[in-house]
């Protein structure tokens, strides 16, 4: 699938309002975003509302969602190019971590022999080459989210929405996860959506910045630019710079 439009840009929003109840929430949310993008801003912000319309979980009140050029507005979560790590909560408890990621390829639990070959090819890339007969609870968190990311790898699709989710994992584990996303990113030339609130783990692998407020996108620029003096005052003040 040809992702990237004439402009480049992989996922779109335009003018895209959304509510759970009456009063509108994300309002007006509008960015283009390829490679990695981090969007960040405080709790509450809308960070995960906004990657759940990308998703296709919910349907923005007005305005478009945009990927590869295509409006997929009316496509449910199965229809669309898109995988997703949420922060916690991505393993069936009762499968095993070879049908975990198997459940990437597809939603039927009988795996056929090259399944078995994507899946152990994909384990192997997240360093659990041995462990697919294991049961979530005999992993530990980093192991699961690795597990998580293999399932994104057998499930092939150009663009990967992260929900916070290393949030949990200390900060060595979390450095080899996020340079797993990036080498990923490169190599299937992915556009990733990386929510989180580690402004480090934006400036590692992050080049763009979506930064949101109260439901409306209060700056976006390279990561670079946000990390300067110069940077957006309300992210600056949200990582605790100062003035
Ligand atoms: P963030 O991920 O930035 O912390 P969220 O997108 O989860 O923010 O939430 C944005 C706002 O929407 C919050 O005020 C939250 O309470 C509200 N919200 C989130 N999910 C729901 C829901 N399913 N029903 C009603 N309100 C929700
Ligand atoms: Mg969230």
């Amino acid at each position: 699938m040809m992702l990237n439009s004439e402009n480049g840009t992989a996922v779109r929003l335009e003018k895209a309002s959304f509510s759970y109840g009456e009063a509108p929430f994300l309002f007006d949310v509008e960015f283009a975003a390829s490679k990695i993008t981090a969007i960040m801003g405080p709790s509450g912000s809308g960070k995960s509302t906004l990657l759940s319309l990308v998703a296709g979980f919910e349907t923005p009140r007005s305005g478009r969602v945009l990927i590869g050029g295509g409006d997929v507005g009316g496509k449910p979560p199965s229809a669309r190019p898109v995988s997703m790590v949420f922060q916690e909560n991505n393993l069936f408890a009762h499968l095993s971590v070879e049908r975990n990621v198997g459940l990437g390829r597809s939603p039927s639990l009988k795996l056929t022999e090259a399944d078995h070959a994507a899946i152990a090819g994909a384990l192997k890339r997240v360093g659990l080459a041995g462990k697919q007969r294991r049961l979530p609870r005999e992993l530990s968190g980093g192991e699961r989210q690795r597990v998580a990311l293999a399932r994104v790898l057998v499930r092939d699709r150009p663009v990967l929405l992260l929900d916070e989710p290393f949030a949990s994992l200390g900060p060595a584990l979390r450095d080899d996860m996020l340079d797993l996303v990036a080498d990923l990113q490169a190599e299937r030339r992915m556009t990733v959506l990386f929510v989180t609130h580690q402004p480090e783990d934006a400036h590692r692998i992050g080049q763009d910045m979506v930064f949101l407020d109260n439901g409306t996108v209060a700056a976006t620029g390279t990561v670079a630019d946000f990390f300067t003096k110069a940077g957006p005052e309300a992210f600056r003040h949200y990582i605790g710079a100062g003035p």
